[in-house]
């Protein structure tokens, strides 16, 4: 595996770096998104808040501006929450120190910098950091022998060592944790031998030195590009000897995910209520999905179609003049298939109770919409600028 990471790994932004908060940041967005969607937003965000104190100081639209559109808002909440604990742990402690150094006469001076634990359970106190994540930050940044299982190691270990129970349940879940750290340990000890590519040699100088970090990123890697979901590519597989699941003809039925929820369908309706080139657009409140982003007044629909008039009746008390469809966003959220239909509703005066404020679409575009509600603002702004 090793050797084939050497000879195979992907040129990305974040294995260029070792700087635990880069590499964080990256493990952060990679959870529930792709590689290819991350890289832009990665690059915005290590230019935008370079350093965990930068990320810890950030205004709370500043962070969500950044985040917009990569989806499940908690992640950044919970990123710059860890961001101000690790400033607020390391200042408390340097204050405890200069009052020390002060009662000795010293005067030596200290930059004041902020680092990134080191240690794997200060690491996974932190908010939003749970074991996979402590194990990638630790192993990567770190070159520990920390063991990393998400779904992408899950397909890969339980197709090699033919694991056909259901890896969700407790005991299996234990064996795979223990099988990923018996492998990363091992690696410890391991040298490469092979040949390396150009890319390798670009982001891994210390490549001697890392072999507990490329065997967890050549874990990862091997669930992305080989052994993928559908029709792995078992021809080119580094560890085809070595497979159960190949030599038996299993890989069909590995790995054993158990039943899936079924999806369930949700409609929304939403306004785009302008008056004088104005929208009326609200913030999300603490505490629910998406809190913190900005969208348009909406209500979810259940049951019977609904006529967009009668519910915007029932939302501001009155029935407006003409009303017409703007467009419709449809879009998933975990299990959730969600359609929003979006009407467009001119208004000469503003009603006297709304809940909101009013803004320009230069305006709106300062602000982070959900991903939906940033489409509906586009087709709200473009259609005041067609004069319609
Ligand atoms: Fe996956 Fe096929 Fe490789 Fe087995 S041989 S690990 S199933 S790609």
């Amino acid at each position: 595996m090793l050797d084939w990471f050497a000879a195979n790994a992907r040129d990305l932004p974040w294995r260029r770096t070792r700087d635990p908060y880069a590499i964080w940041v990256s493990e952060i967005m990679l959870q529930q998104t792709q590689v290819k969607t991350v890289i832009p937003f990665w690059n915005r965000w290590l230019r935008g808040l370079p350093t965990i104190e930068a990320a810890a100081n950030a205004s709370s639209s500043k962070i969500h501006k950044l985040w917009e559109g990569l989806g499940y808002y908690t992640r950044v909440r919970n990123l710059q929450k860890a961001a101000q604990q690790i400033v607020a742990q390391q200042t408390s402690r340097r204050r405890r120190g200069d009052e020390s150094q002060t009662e000795n006469k010293s005067e030596t001076p200290h930059v004041v910098s902020y680092k990134f634990p080191e240690n794997f359970d200060d690491v996974l106190a932190l908010p939003g950091i749970g074991r996979y994540t402590a194990g990638a930050i630790c192993s990567i940044a770190f070159n520990q022998p920390t063991p990393i299982l998400d779904g992408n190691v899950i397909r890969v270990l339980t197709r090699i060592f033919g694991i056909a129970e259901n890896s969700k349940e407790k005991e299996t879940n234990k064996l795979l944790w223990q099988i990923a750290e018996e492998l990363v340990s091992h690696a410890k000890t391991q040298r490469r031998k092979g040949k390396i590519s150009k890319n390798f040699a670009r982001f891994a100088p210390l490549r001697e030195e890392n072999s507990c970090s490329h065997l967890n990123q050549s874990l990862m890697e091997l669930g992305a590009l080989i052994c993928t979901p559908k029709n792995p590519r078992c021809g080119i597989c580094p560890v085809q000897r070595h497979c159960v699941a190949f030599k038996e003809d299993r890989i069909e039925d590995l790995p054993n995910l158990g039943k899936r929820k079924p999806a369930t369908a949700r409609r929304f309706i939403a306004f785009a209520i302008e008056s004088s080139g104005r929208f009326l657009v609200k913030q999300r409140p603490d505490g629910i999905v998406n809190a913190h982003l900005w969208e348009f007044p909406n209500v979810e629909i259940n049951g019977a179609k609904s006529v967009a008039k009668d519910v915007f009746k029932s939302q501001f008390g009155f029935a407006p003049k003409s009303i017409s469809p703007l467009c419709t966003v449809k879009h998933s959220i975990t299990r959730y298939r969600i359609t929003l239909e979006a009407f467009a509703v001119s208004l000469k005066k503003p009603p006297v109770k709304a809940d909101g404020v009013w803004k320009t679409p230069a305006q709106m575009r300062r602000l982070a919409f959900t991903a939906a509600h940033k489409k509906l603002a586009s087709f709200a702004a473009n259609r005041i600028l067609s004069g319609r």
